[in-house]
């Protein structure tokens, strides 16, 4: 690290658990950041802040007017271009050492397990079920760890899908393919703002703890936020034996 680096880290590098080594390996990692919207933003801009070095955006919407409310690395100016793209500016002004990569694309599953073979942790800011199982079924197979977030109202939950472990739930196991759940869409639903912050940054913390090996992770826990009464729930999560994603390599 050279004196500029020394002095924007340096608030990390006084954390014991962090230190000069820690922010090294952040620098040297790599992230893949899935939806630049409400989670997205705060995630991808708190990883880029913290001086994740290589950070991969895949969205294929455009910002929206309707979106600006609490998708916080989008601006008025910038509605109509697409999310990855303004997200790519805005991660770019806050830390113009790291490298940004915007991929203005819904990746399909041939897509994903490429994208997610180039990281080192992977965060899941989508908002559907389809994309959720297609990113959990790549880091399952790849052996990549697996932030998961998501809000809807005022309600929200975070865990880790961490599948090195090899005795860790995967994402599948908690909420299993054949299940039908509803997709439940922020433009029907509607979303509290500030609870997207809340799990993204959240998200964030996460990845990077992942990324330095540092603390516990969320693995095997399910952390949901009641936002109206500001009540978390923590609730242990198990491996399921018969999860036919990360089952059949169960030891
Ligand atoms: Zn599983």
């Amino acid at each position: 690290m050279n004196d500029q680096q020394l002095l924007r880290y340096s608030r990390h590098i006084l954390l014991d658990q962090i230190g000069i080594e820690g922010q090294q390996k952040l620098l040297a990692a790599r992230a893949l950041v899935i939806g630049a919207g409400g989670l997205g933003s705060p995630a991808a801009m708190y990883l880029a802040s913290a001086g994740v070095g290589q950070i991969t955006l895949v969205d294929n919407d455009t910002v929206d007017l309707t979106n600006l409310q609490r998708q916080i690395a989008h601006t008025t100016e910038r509605v109509g271009q697409p999310k990855a793209e303004s997200a790519r500016q805005t991660l770019g002004q806050i830390n113009p050492e790291i490298s940004v990569i915007a991929l203005n694309e819904r990746a399909d599953e041939a897509r994903l397990h490429a994208l997610v073979a180039e990281a080192d942790v992977v965060l899941d800011c989508t908002d559907n079920f389809a994309t959720r199982h297609a990113v959990n079924r790549a880091c399952v197979a790849l052996g990549k760890p697996l932030v998961s977030g998501a809000v809807i109202r005022f309600d929200g939950q975070i865990s880790v899908f961490d599948p090195r472990s090899g005795t860790q739930p995967c994402y599948s196991c908690l909420f299993p393919q054949d299940q039908k759940f509803e997709d439940v869409a922020c433009s029907t639903m509607g979303v509290f703002a500030p609870l997207v912050g809340v799990v993204g940054a959240m998200q964030a913390a996460e990845a990077l703890k992942l990324l330095m090996d540092v603390g516990t992770s969320l693995a095997g826990r399910l952390l949901m936020l009641d936002g109206l009464y500001m009540e978390w729930t923590s609730i242990g999560v198990a491996r399921n034996g018969d999860c036919p994603v990360c089952g059949g390599c169960a030891a």
